[in-house]
Formats: C-alpha cells, structure tokens, sequence
C-alpha cells in the first residue's frame, strides 16, 4: 500500500470542513454534536477514525462538504473537545484554519441548573456563562452567579 493510500481513506474535497487532531474516541461525539444543528440535516459527511498522528498518537476526523460551519456550532465544539483544528477547505487545499480553544464567554449554549435563576423562570433571557479558570473546567452564571464545573451543564440544542 502507497502511503497515500494509507492516510486518504476519506475521498479529498474541493471545497469543504475539516475537523482534524481530534482526539481518538472522540470523533463520534463531535458528530452527535453537530449532528443536533437543524443547519447539518443534508450535510455530507464522513468521520474517520483512529487515524496515526504525530502529535496524538491516534485522532478521529471529520469532513463536512458545506461551506461555512456556524460561530455556534464551533462555540460548541470548542465547550466540549477543546484543541481539535477547524480547516476550511476550498480547491483541495486549507483555505484557513484555526485551533478551537473554549471561550471565556459562553452564550445561549448551556443551560443554568438553578431553577431560580432567570433563564429559568424567563425563558427568554439567554443564558451567559464565564469561565472562572484558566484551563475554562469551571463556569459562572452571568445571572445568579452560582459556579458550576461546566461537564455538569447540559447544552440548550
Ligand atoms: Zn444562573
């Protein structure tokens, strides 16, 4: 087998996202992310998995064919596998990319588990968390200032 061969199992793209150096395992719950955007319904897509990296040892991959991946969806993917590399692809070559850290803000995504807390009892006040630590584990109600390890939080989509 040509090398090559070995590293393209998923057909190259014209024009497209790449989801790369997402750690192994992971590959899967990016996708059930992704995949709760009303946006992605009729995007192709392909995840590859247990791909040889240099720098993670084995990683997961995915390839989007859409154009434009929304603030939203990578806020998300930032929040819940921090570090994995966003490529934007056009004529088969990187357009752009950028490694996706989570964000010190974190807008109408999580939802606060008070149940006095105004996003709770006014619906349509969006949620606001900021981030309390440097490495973004723990997270701080905008509102009712109650501190949560952001794992513990479930997401609004
Ligand atoms: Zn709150």
């Amino acid at each position: 087998m040509k090398q090559n061969e070995k590293i393209l199992h998923i057909p190259k793209i014209d024009l497209g996202i790449v989801i790369d150096h997402i750690p192994a395992g992971q590959g899967i719950k990016i996708l059930e992310i992704i995949s709760k955007y009303e946006e992605m319904k009729d995007v192709v897509v392909s995840l590859g998995l247990n791909y040889e990296s240099a720098k993670l040892g084995k990683k997961d991959l995915i390839k989007l064919q859409m154009e434009y991946l929304s603030p939203e969806i990578i806020q998300h993917i930032s929040i819940m596998v921090p570090g994995v590399t966003i490529k934007a692809i056009k004529n088969y070559k990187v357009h752009s990319k950028v490694v996706v850290q989570p964000p010190k803000e974190i807008k109408s995504l999580l939802l606060c588990k008070n149940p006095n807390c105004i996003t709770n009892t006014e619906k349509h006040v969006p949620t606001l968390f900021r981030t309390t630590d440097a490495e973004g584990k723990k997270v701080k109600c905008n509102y009712c200032e109650r501190i949560f390890d952001l794992h513990e939080l479930e997401t609004v989509v």
